[in-house]
């Protein structure tokens, strides 16, 4: 597989949706891979994946778990539905997560990541004390492989994130930097969390979005094709340099019509390639 460069552009994409091939006539040669929560992760589907990605000479730098049943229309659905925070979920997504972990070690992928859900901030919650010993087992687990735990910025403050991963005490525990994701919770001014977790982002989402509005209570904001929301991604592009993040930048685009999603990923990927060189 080719050596990556440093804040080369890359694709987050999903299994059962997008082909290698087919991102990588986006003009990239790497991304993050996407598993639906009900996709089978056997030994067959591995081997296959490595073929693909073999063939296409495509560099896989993280593999994300999603969870069945997670649901992102608003801010108390994905508080109820998404990551490890719903109780009745919470063993079965741990298992699945290890699925995840041993399919990406098949692939030889170095990193796992997913969206935990929202951390509480009271460090006595019982919620609390039972996600942060999970995702001490889930980093332990993914050690066995070598690999990096990382857990997706956006639904809670830097701080926040940076006190629990403190408390969970793994060195393998790292963070994929979703920009837009914190505006579109409302939770945090993205370059400024930069600033402050930067030491322990591993992977970045190139994602773009709005606030949220201010008259309706639990929205979320709009997700928008890069370079035209809040985020300020020249400015993003500019502090990541000043950072000094070796990794990179993986385009992600939401939206469910794929025709406009894999043309503003592609215009997505043009921009970065522009920012990058100047
Ligand atoms: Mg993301």
């Amino acid at each position: 597989m080719p050596t990556l460069n440093k804040l080369e552009p890359g694709v987050m994409f999903w299994a059962e949706r997008d082909s290698v091939s087919e991102i990588r006539s986006l003009g990239v040669r790497s991304g993050q891979l996407a598993i639906p929560g009900t996709m089978a992760l056997t030994e067959a589907a591995a081997a296959a994946w490595k073929a693909e990605l073999e063939r296409e000479e495509f560099t896989l730098v993280t593999v994300f778990a999603t969870y069945e049943g997670e649901d992102y229309a608003d801010i108390p659905t994905v508080q109820r539905t998404v990551g490890f925070i719903p109780a009745g979920t919470r063993a079965a997504r741990e298992r699945r997560t290890y699925e995840v972990s041993d399919f990406a070690a098949r692939l030889g992928v170095a990193s796992i990541a997913c969206h935990v859900g929202f951390v509480p901030e009271n460090h006595s919650d019982a919620d609390y004390l039972a996600v942060r010993d999970l995702v001490r087992r889930v980093c332990d687990h993914a050690a066995g492989h070598g690999q990096t735990f990382a857990l997706e910025t956006g639904q809670e403050r830097a701080e926040v994130l940076l006190a629990f991963i403190g408390e969970v005490e793994r060195p393998n525990l790292r963070i994929n930097f979703d920009p837009a994701n914190l505006i579109l919770y409302g939770s945090d001014e993205p370059i400024t969390a930069l600033r402050e977790l930067a030491p322990l982002v591993i992977s970045v989402h190139a994602k773009d979005g709005d606030w949220p509005p201010k008259d309706v209570a639990g929205a979320l904001g709009k997700e928008r094709p890069l370079g035209q929301g809040s985020v300020g991604i020249p400015q993003f592009v500019r502090t990541l340099k000043e950072v000094g993040y070796q990794g990179t930048l993986n385009v992600e685009r939401e939206t469910d019509d794929q025709t406009t999603r894999l043309q503003d990923i592609a215009e997505g990927v043009r921009l970065l390639k522009k920012l990058c060189l100047s």
